[in-house]
């Protein structure tokens, strides 16, 4: 095979195109909840993420994920991650961990 630049960009733009070069990218479903997807998370993140009791709402507006120490934001406002266990986290959500920013 042929790597020169020009093969190297056709690769690149094809694997783009297919969703392939950066998997979770992207979101091909407009009306899906961007943060609601957990296919990716394993059966023991998801225990992780139970035992830690997250909520996708926190009762209280003074503690959500989105002002946590631990949140870390994404492009999309309403969802981000957290540093203590895999998969998305709401930015109106909450666990039993959560801390003030410093
Ligand atoms: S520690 Fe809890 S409150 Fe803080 S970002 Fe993670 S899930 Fe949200």
């Amino acid at each position: 095979m042929n790597l020169s630049r020009r093969n190297i960009i056709k690769v690149s733009l094809s694997l783009f195109s297919l969703g392939l070069l950066f998997p979770g990218c992207g979101n091909n479903n407009q009306d899906e909840d961007p943060c609601g997807d957990l296919s990716k998370v394993s059966e023991n993140d998801l225990k992780v993420r139970k035992k830690m009791a997250y909520v996708d709402e926190a009762p209280n507006k003074n503690k959500t994920c989105s002002n946590c120490n631990l949140f870390l934001p994404s492009s999309d406002a309403s969802c981000g991650k957290c540093l203590l266990f895999k998969g998305p986290v709401k930015s109106n959500g909450t666990c039993a961990y959560w801390a003030p920013k410093m």
